[in-house]
């Protein structure tokens, strides 16, 4: 008989529920899963290609040892000697790990646990800061905590959807999808896309403002004058709620509206038709993904967002809010175990001595990281300057993703240990490694991830673990274990669940918005039938609200939300030598750096080679006709790509997707040109906003 096994999809933040029937024969085949509440039967092409990425090319079947297959013990015990060593010869700072989105809620817990509570450093950090840090640093000073507010029924439910640096159609389609379904069954509803480029999602927009790069930020600052002058503040729910609106508002004011149609490049009519629908509209949902995240002023630009909504009350009621929407899979997850390099577990604060004491406490360990660790473009910089001698890749491909990645591809090379964990053994970064060990995937690991709207769901396996592949999270205790670490007997996911279950609620008095204490003592029963729950699920209180903040409750000890002042003019980086702005981004049909979805020739024929998308007056004025083959240089590095020249694009722009690897050569590795450029507040590099120049190749 076919099996049938619920699951959720490994790419994107949507977090859409997935059933997975294993035939007979052993063919599996995937449809979406009709009573999950983030897709409700909705897939969409990555989703629905899934079956064709579960084969055994490329995998890591057996622990390695540079050229050499070993078994688990030496592996295990090389790795647990040498960070070991390295630890008791240069500190516990001398070691890292760097993690990623892509792993479980549990495997996440674990690594975190082994690192902040054990070692003693908080040098843990993952690709999720290239991904939506900003966010977390713009809710963490407006909330007091990584809070998201609404839920993905708010973007049905809304009169008006802003959405703003996200090409939704192509990175979250099954919100696309489900946004395309309500506008046409409500007409009057409204759809504002905020891109420089004109992307697929413009298709349902009633007005697009292609505004100038990292214009957002005065956008939304002119916004928030407009709503004042226009009497559309909502003053008791300021009053009541909030502080810092004053400030927020002189610095607002800064622009004139002639400085903001300068500073976005927009002209003052189509700014006043936003601003004059904003206003007049109560329910406002305004979605922001890497478009507002990925910049060197993306914290302050989630902050001018969010001070336009806690300025007119429009939070946490049904079809109103911010929205931040996360990339990855579990970049929420990663959050809520704080896999992050500056905060603590279950949305504890690092920089808090009472929360290091209660998570010491916890987890009875000697000792707790006592300051941030590195964030990621910091992390490499330490491993390319000798002060880490011990890294610790897991579930990412950071000689392809990361800014810099020549230089990040160096450091690894030669730093003196390199461990990395993966489910393929030929990625550009598994081929660096000292220790490869063989990760199971999607399909065979079990565990839990979070998405956008805080919903929690189970990954289960449904076919056999090939070759000698393990768990991350296993790995990890192996690893604690033999470093002579207590506290990390787990034996499955589900212990590994319910402890962190339990430390959400402990000595949790309603202080702290992550709780899901309802599930401190599950079973491994239970754990398995583990339906999707948004949290808080707090102990003897069933859920009763999906939303935060319709009446204030923030979490800043006086329970009020900070409007925080912002003004950072917009960044300049173009020059004579690089007189073009780059924008890096996804593409329809490709996750990441290809390692799953490039083994669907299906997924691969939608864009089969890399390519750069260049306005036809800039290409005729380089010489270039489409197809072409370009240079694009940066001071950082060179790629070469397709032309392709289209008036989607801005003039004295350009558009490189991010997914190519350096396999056959660096041709499409457009990470290569990305400068190390981080945001003072979440480290988040800015890859959306390189200087460049190109030519005919
Ligand atoms: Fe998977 Fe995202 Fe597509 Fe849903 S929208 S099927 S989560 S890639």
């Amino acid at each position: 008989m076919p099996t049938e096994t619920r699951t959720t999809c490994p790419y994107c933040g949507v977090g859409c529920g997935v059933i997975a029937t294993v035939a007979e024969d052993g063919a599996v085949s995937v449809k979406g899963d009709l009573d999950h509440p983030a897709n409700f039967g909705r897939l969409c092409s990555k989703g629905s290609a899934l079956a064709e990425t579960l084969g055994l090319e490329g995998r890591a079947l057996h622990p390695q040892i540079g050229d050499r297959s070993t078994d688990w013990d030496e592996a295990l015990d090389l790795v647990a000697a040498r960070f070991s060593e390295t630890i008791a010869t240069h500190g516990p700072d001398a070691v890292a790990f760097y993690v990623s989105g892509q792993l479980l809620t549990e495997d996440y817990y674990v690594a975190n646990k082994l690192m902040k509570g054990f070692i003693g450093s908080a040098n843990i950090d993952t690709n999720s800061r290239l991904c939506m840090s900003s966010s977390v640093a713009g809710h963490r000073r407006a909330f007091g905590a990584d809070t998201v507010p609404g839920t993905y029924e708010d973007l049905e439910l809304a009169d008006l959807v802003i959405l703003t640096g996200s090409n939704l159609a192509w990175c979250h389609p099954v919100i696309y999808q489900r946004i395309v379904a309500a506008k046409e069954r409500r007409p009057e509803m409204k759809v504002v896309v905020i891109d420089p480029r004109r992307t697929a999602t413009c298709d349902i927009a009633d007005l697009h403002l292609a505004l100038r790069p990292d214009g957002d930020l005065a956008l939304f600052n002119g916004l928030l004058a407009h709503l004042a002058d226009v009497g559309a503040v909502h003053c008791e729910y300021v009053a009541n709620h909030t502080s810092g609106f004053p400030q927020a508002l002189e610095a607002a004011r800064g622009l004139s509206p002639d400085g903001v149609a300068n500073a976005t490049g927009l002209r003052r009519p189509e700014i006043a038709a936003f601003y004059d629908l904003f206003a007049a509209t109560q329910k406002v949902v305004t979605c922001y993904s890497q478009g507002v995240n990925q910049s060197s002023i993306g914290t302050d630009k989630v902050n001018a967002i969010l001070n336009c909504h806690l300025a007119t009350g429009r939070i946490g009621r049904p079809g109103m809010g911010p929205f931040s929407l996360t990339g990855q899979p579990n970049a929420m997850g990663g959050r809520e175990v704080g896999g992050l390099a500056n905060m603590l577990a279950a949305h504890m604060a690092l920089e808090s001595a009472e929360d290091r004491d209660r998570v010491q406490r916890f987890w009875g360990s000697a000792t707790v990281a006592s300051k941030p660790g590195l964030k990621a473009v910091d992390m490499f910089d330490a491993v390319a300057d000798g002060r880490i001698k011990a890294l610790w890749i897991m579930s990412t491909n950071p000689v392809v993703s990361m800014p810099d990645a020549d230089r990040v591809r160096a450091a690894i090379e030669a730093c003196p240990f390199v461990v990395v964990s993966d489910i393929q053994a030929d990625t550009d970064t598994a081929r660096l490694a000292d220790v490869l060990l063989p990760a199971t995937g999607w399909g065979e690991k079990s565990g839990t991830v979070t998405n956008s709207e805080r919903r929690i769901s189970r990954q289960r396996p449904f076919i056999a673990t090939p070759g000698a592949a393990r768990p991350d999270w296993w790995q990890l205790a192996q690893i604690g274990r033999r470093m002579g670490f207590d506290g990390f007997d787990f034996t499955a996911p589900a212990e590994i669940f319910a402890e962190h279950a339990a430390l959400s609620a402990f000595e949790n008095d309603g202080t702290r918005d992550f709780d899901i204490g309802a599930h401190a003592t599950i079973d491994a029963a239970t754990y398995d039938a583990l339906g999707p729950f948004q949290w808080p699920q707090r102990e003897g209180t069933p859920q009763t609200e999906s939303r935060f903040f319709a009446n204030g409750g923030f979490y800043h000890a006086d329970g009020k939300a900070r409007l925080v002042p912002v003004s950072a003019p917009v960044p300049a980086r173009t020059s004579s030598d690089y007189p073009l702005i780059l924008n890096t981004g996804r593409i329809r049909d490709q996750w990441h750096t290809m390692t799953r979805t490039g083994k669907s020739a299906r997924l691969s024929a939608h864009m089969a080679e890399p390519f750069v998308e260049i306005h036809p007056d800039d290409a005729a004025k380089l010489e270039i006709r489409d197809a072409d083959l370009v240079a694009l240089e940066s001071p950082w590095g060179r790629a070469v790509l397709r032309a392709l020249v289209t008036n989607r694009q801005q003039r004295g722009s350009l558009f490189a997707p991010m997914h190519w690897t350096g396999e056959f050569s660096n041709a499409g590795r457009i990470d290569a040109l990305v400068a190390p450029v981080t945001d003072p507040h979440s480290g988040q590099p800015a890859s959306k906003h390189v200087a460049v120049r190109a030519s005919r190749h």
